[in-house]
Parts: structure tokens; C-alpha cells; sequence
């Protein structure tokens, strides 16, 4: 399937990407959801401003993003976040009202409609030219049914996912088990993400090179550096010699 291809310093053989803030626009869906959990919930949030739901919603995600889950835990991860939600809009935090937003999140999470512009164009073409799978740090749950929205599930030759793997961006094992499941070489397999911290450095450790989505201009914090680095997702192609002019 792979035909190979020769970029600017470095011979692609495979592409494995990221999904949050890569494939997916993942602030723009919470932005989504929020709306729609206010309707569907109008005794707990209804009263709330969308701005302060919002920040409330920002903190709660905050505060669980570092966390580590397993599958069999899903559900408690799932219940913090929402037990401190509640806490932030100064609600009371019991099982009944934090079980609701919990379901309600989980409703209307991977079914909304916000993929990154370019998204399913670049994977497309990319498909067409390589072998491509996803390296993601998410639950099975709800990822699958996001690649699902995006029209994206059967696209990839692998779809891993940390908390079926049992290790976390960025560390290289999971980046290296991407590499093995696409039956690329680290050197020859380019990771394609968003986050410094996760999928430059990450990369990085694995020997692999990296395309860094740097759409909102994060900074540089460590010593790891990006074989490319783009702010339109669409820029991947011309980088690799696929776009269409
Ligand atoms: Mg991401």
C-alpha cells in the first residue's frame, strides 16, 4: 500500500495521528455540548450563564485531564469530572445530579458534528498515498463513535488507544506499538498531532518524526523539535506532495 515518499529531510512511509485538536475539534464540540446539555438538563444548568458554564466546564476538564483511567474505571472518571462541574457552579454534587451530567455528556459527546477543517480530506489523501492508522489518548467509548461522527472509523489500518493499551502519550511505547500495529519503522512512520508535551516530545522519544498541528501557536517547552510544524491541517499535504495543485 505505501508507496513511500521523500519530504524534505525525512523518507514517510506511514502516517499515524492524532484525534483531539487534530481530526477533531475538540473545543468546539464542548462548546456544542454545553449548549445542549442546558437544554436537556434545564433544573441543574438552566439558570447558569453560558459563560459561566463554560469556565466551569474548562476547570472540571482540567482538573481530571492528567488523571489515569482504565476501562473498568470509565464510569468514576467520567462522575469526577461531573462532581466537579457541579462544585464550580456551586451545585450539590450528588450521585442522582452528577450521574445526569455524566449522561448527558455521554449522549452528546461523540455524536456532534465538529471536525477540524481539512480533516477528512486529509486523511483521504493521505490514505490514498500511505499506510495510516490513529494513536490517540482516550477511552474506547467514546473515541470510536467520535471516528464514527467524523466519517473517519474505516479509514484506518489501526486505531490505538491508550486506555486499551495500558500506557499514555507521551510515552514512546505506545507511539512504538502504533508504529508495530501499521508495520512502519519508527524512523519511516510520521506522527501527525497537536500537543507539544504529548505528541512532539513523545514522537520524539520513539525516534519518529513529527508533524506538529500547531494551530494556536504553544509555545516550544522542552528540547524536542518537530520535523515540521504547520497551523492548517491542510498544509500536511503540501508538505507531503498530495495537495491537489
Ligand atoms: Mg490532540
Amino acid at each position: 500500500m505505501s508507496s513511500g515518499a521523500q519530504t524534505p529531510g525525512v523518507e514517510i512511509d506511514g502516517i499515524l495521528f492524532d484525534v483531539d485538536e487534530t481530526l477533531f475539534d475538540r473545543r468546539r464540540a464542548q462548546r456544542l455540548v454545553l449548549v445542549q446539555m442546558q437544554q436537556r438538563l434545564p433544573t441543574l444548568l438552566g439558570h447558569v450563564s453560558s459563560e459561566e458554564l463554560s469556565r466551569a466546564w474548562t476547570a472540571s476538564d482540567k482538573a481530571t485531564e492528567d488523571h489515569v483511567f482504565h476501562a473498568g474505571d470509565l464510569r468514576a472518571a467520567r462522575d469526577t469530572r461531573s462532581r466537579i462541574l457541579l462544585e464550580e457552579l456551586g451545585r450539590p454534587a450528588d450521585a442522582e445530579s452528577t450521574g445526569a451530567i455524566t449522561d448527558a455528556y455521554l449522549d452528546l459527546y461523540a455524536v456532534v458534528e465538529a471536525p477540524i477543517e481539512g480533516a477528512h480530506h486529509v486523511v483521504e489523501r493521505c490514505g490514498e498515498a500511505f499506510c495510516i492508522g490513529v494513536l490517540s489518548n482516550a477511552y474506547p467509548d467514546v473515541q470510536y463513535r467520535k471516528l464514527e461522527t467524523l466519517g473517519l472509523h474505516d479509514a484506518f489500518a489501526c486505531i490505538l488507544l491508550s486506555e486499551e493499551f495500558g500506557a499514555r502519550k507521551p510515552d514512546p511505547s505506545i507511539f512504538l506499538e502504533g508504529c508495530r500495529q501499521l508495520q512502519v519503522e519508527p524512523a519511516r512512520c510520521l506522527y501527525v498531532g497537536d500537543s507539544y508535551r504529548n505528541d512532539v516530545v513523545g514522537a520524539a522519544a520513539a525516534g519518529m518524526p513529527c508533524c506538529w498541528f500547531n494551530a494556536i501557536s504553544d509555545p516550544v517547552t522542552g528540547s524536542a523539535k518537530a520535523t515540521i510544524e504547520i497551523d492548517r491541517l491542510s498544509d500536511l499535504l503540501l508538505w507531503l506532495g498530495l495537495a491537489a495543485e
